[in-house]
């Protein structure tokens, strides 16, 4: 039986698109981040889209940095976007900067004008919106609106020699002031803001709106589908008009539901603002949700590709689970990570029938998921540290740990039998006193006994100190930017960190910044880039389970 694969509704534009021959059948999407902040997961979602589009119909994908205004725009931005979009796993055909067509753009409005197409408005800011109308009334004309095309030249070219200051004119579209769509009533093209730009320097002082410089750059690129979010539907008939009256390569653009994800915030200025206020350590912090928050965090490139086609692409706004995310980097996680121990609320556990100062090396296998992963060697001795939780004085029926009298496995090691509890002073545990049954070792048990339980440890002598990061959400509500009310910094999570200590296998002071591993029992973890081998440092990622099932999420 052949499986019909479902398209999605851009895939099936493209579909009718090829079929028809439009733009000679070619493929051409960008991806087109303003270089204002680091790309959150939002942004993955769209280069997923868009490179993603373009590997399946054998297109092309554009880098294009959106950096048309100059007070937001820095360098750093634009090496951590390149970054980013190369660590998800896409590489462009080209590079380009909306900043390098900025004299094209000034050509272009000049053709506008001399087609009687755009003037220059000496109204201010505050006078342009009084005429603006509303979505029920009609705006008014401006008393600038009938300028001769001459003087809307000379103006404009003086406006762009740096005759006038910031804020006294700008160019407007001459479209309509009754338009029903509110965007197209008079829209500004150009305004005067005489700052540096971190590509132009101060080469221009007049400066392209974003629907005077999206279209048109697409058209310069001969994009054949411009993708973005649904907020952009009412600019549409603007990206058209300008694309139609110069004339030129008439890309097209398709609007899907950005990204929305449950306890956490989506936009660049919001999270610059956690930065700025030290609410997070940076924008790479491990609870953000910017791309290198999650790749610090543990995140797989995989995981989030996994991740973005999970998603879909929807007509409707929505918001996504951040649970399908955390399940997706735990199933990428649970074929790939190598399995360790780690004990992070250690309780001393002395085998007194295994003698003083000696010690072996067992043979564990890294990942039984993945038959390639090999083994290791991990130290074994009279002294282990296990996790206090695996040991109860009193047990309630079905517990399966440790208790006197009772039995465990010892994780790749033997079966121990509990004998006695030596306590402090104060009543606290202080060591737990066990026996090792004789032929009981792992790979190789001779002892005929089968116990339920199997708990991790670390030998004592040969553990190493690490410290932890356990992160929790960052934002304690589910929507933190909807509430019309409150501002989402009061959403903050005062708990998103706890750092705590551990002993590890000695295996892992080898580790290296970015790997992740499972600590058995507990949760994935990654070497953080902070971890030194004198003070190994390792992020939580994800825990290992969670009741959360993706096919009713
Ligand atoms: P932000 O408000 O976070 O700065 P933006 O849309 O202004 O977002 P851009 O740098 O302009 O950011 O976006 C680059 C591309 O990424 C655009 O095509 C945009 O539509 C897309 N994009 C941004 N946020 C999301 C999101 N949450 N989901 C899907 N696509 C997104
Ligand atoms: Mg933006």
């Amino acid at each position: 039986m052949e499986v019909k694969e479902t398209l999605n509704f851009i895939e099936e534009i493209i579909e009718e698109d090829l079929k028809k021959g439009t733009h000679g059948g070619r493929v051409h999407t960008r991806f087109p981040p303003e270089p204002n902040g680091y790309l959150h997961i939002g942004h993955a979602k769209s280069i997923c889209l868009n490179f993603g589009l373009a590997q399946k119909y054998g297109g092309k994908t554009n880098l294009r940095f959106d950096d048309t205004n100059p007070v937001t725009e820095e360098t750093e931005y634009v090496e951590s976007i390149r970054n980013d979009v190369r660590w998800l796993g896409f590489q462009w055909d080209a590079e380009y900067y909306a900043s390098d067509y900025f004299h094209q753009l000034y050509e272009w409005a000049l053709v506008l004008i001399d087609k009687g197409l755009a003037y220059v408005d000496d109204s201010t800011s505050e006078e342009i919106a009084a005429l603006k109308g509303t979505p029920t009334s009609a705006g008014k004309d401006s008393p600038f609106r009938s300028r001769s095309i001459e003087e809307n030249r000379r103006l404009f070219v003086e406006m762009k020699e740096g005759k006038y200051p910031d804020g006294s004119r700008v160019l407007r579209a001459k479209i309509d002031m009754a338009h029903p769509n509110m965007i197209m009533r008079d829209p500004i093209l150009y305004r005067i803001k005489n700052a540096a730009h971190h590509r132009t320097g101060n080469k221009w002082c007049i400066y392209p709106m974003y629907d005077f410089a999206h279209g048109q750059s697409d058209s310069i690129e001969k994009i054949t589908h411009s993708i973005c979010t649904l907020e952009f539907i009412p600019h549409r008939a603007l990206y058209d008009w300008c694309i139609d009256n110069l004339e030129i390569f008439p890309s097209r653009q398709y609007e899907f539901a950005r990204l929305n994800l449950t306890y956490t915030i989506m936009s660049k200025r919001k999270l610059l603002e956690l930065v700025n206020g030290g609410h997070v350590k940076g924008w790479d912090d491990p609870r953000m949700p910017t791309i290198s928050g999650l790749r610090r965090r543990g995140f797989t490139p995989e995981s989030i590709r996994e991740f973005a086609k999970r998603v879909g692409v929807a007509k409707r706004e929505n918001i996504i689970e951040v649970q399908l995310l955390e399940y997706c980097i735990r199933e990428d996680l649970n074929k790939k990570a190598h399995r360790v121990m780690a004990v992070m609320d250690p309780v001393k556990l002395v085998i007194t029938n295994y003698p003083e100062g000696k010690s072996e090396h067992l043979t564990i296998e890294n990942n039984p998921e993945d038959t390639e992963s090999g083994t290791r060697e991990v130290p074994f001795s009279r002294e282990l540290y296990i996790e206090r939780e695996d040991f109860m004085e009193n047990p309630p029926k079905k517990y399966f740990r440790l208790f006197p009298g009772g039995m465990v496995r010892l994780k790749g090691a033997y079966i121990i039998v509990c004998d006695s509890v030596i306590k402090d002073d104060s009543g606290n545990i202080a060591e737990i006193h066990c026996s090792l049954i004789e032929n009981s070792r792992s790979g190789n048990d001779q002892s005929g006994l089968t116990v339920k339980g199997t708990i991790h440890w670390v030998s004592a002598p040969h553990a190493e100190k690490a410290e932890l990061r356990l992160y929790d959400r960052l934002f304690t509500d589910i929507n933190p930017t909807g509430h019309d009310d409150k501002d989402f910094k009061e959403f903050i999570n005062p708990d998103s960190l706890k750092v705590i200590s551990a002993f590890i296998e000695p295996s892992l002071k080898q580790a290296k910044a970015g790997i992740s591993y499972q600590f058995i029992r507990k949760a994935y973890f990654c070497v953080d880039s902070d971890s030194t081998p004198e003070n190994m440092v390792f992020n939580q990622t994800v825990t290992l389970k969670d009741a959360w099932n993706p096919s009713k999420g």
